[in-house]
């Protein structure tokens, strides 16, 4: 899709979200809604960020709280199954790490440049609890 920038519009245009017919538009996945090309959601963010959280889904227990919790929408989830992050939308905020009840955490922030590979492999061991 073509986008365009702020200034590319006509003073009092009207900005629509979506293309054509949004019937079920609530019930529809992100990645197939038919969103214009003056919505926000076809433009990242994420060459601004420099952290990002990294998913470890050894440890998930698929409680949901980072997708409730996200303030931009950017945890995937289906059918109740956490299965990644919208990296396009997440702005490394970290509320999903600090959320995320496992141990050790099923998502950890790390640079934005970290391989994540690399970044699984030094992923934390369990902590133990004290007495
Ligand atoms: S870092 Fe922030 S924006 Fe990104 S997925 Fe986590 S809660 Fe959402
Ligand atoms: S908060 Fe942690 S354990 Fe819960 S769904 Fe998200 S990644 Fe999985």
């Amino acid at each position: 899709m073509q986008k365009s920038g702020w200034s590319e519009f006509e003073i009092g245009a009207m900005l629509r979200s979506f293309e054509g017919a949004t019937n079920n538009i609530a019930i529809t996945h992100q990645e197939d809604r038919p969103y214009s090309k003056s919505n926000s959601f076809t433009a990242s963010v994420a060459d601004w960020r420099i952290v990002k959280p990294v998913f470890n889904k050894e440890y998930c227990i698929d409680c949901q709280f980072c997708w409730i919790y996200c303030p931009d929408i950017s945890i995937i989830s289906r059918d109740k199954k956490m299965i990644g992050i919208d990296m396009d939308h997440c702005k490394g905020c970290g509320i999903c790490v600090e959320v995320c009840p496992t141990n050790p955490k099923s998502l950890l922030m790390f640079p934005e440049q970290q391989d994540e590979e690399a970044a699984l492999s030094e992923w934390p061991a369990k902590e133990k609890k004290e007495n």
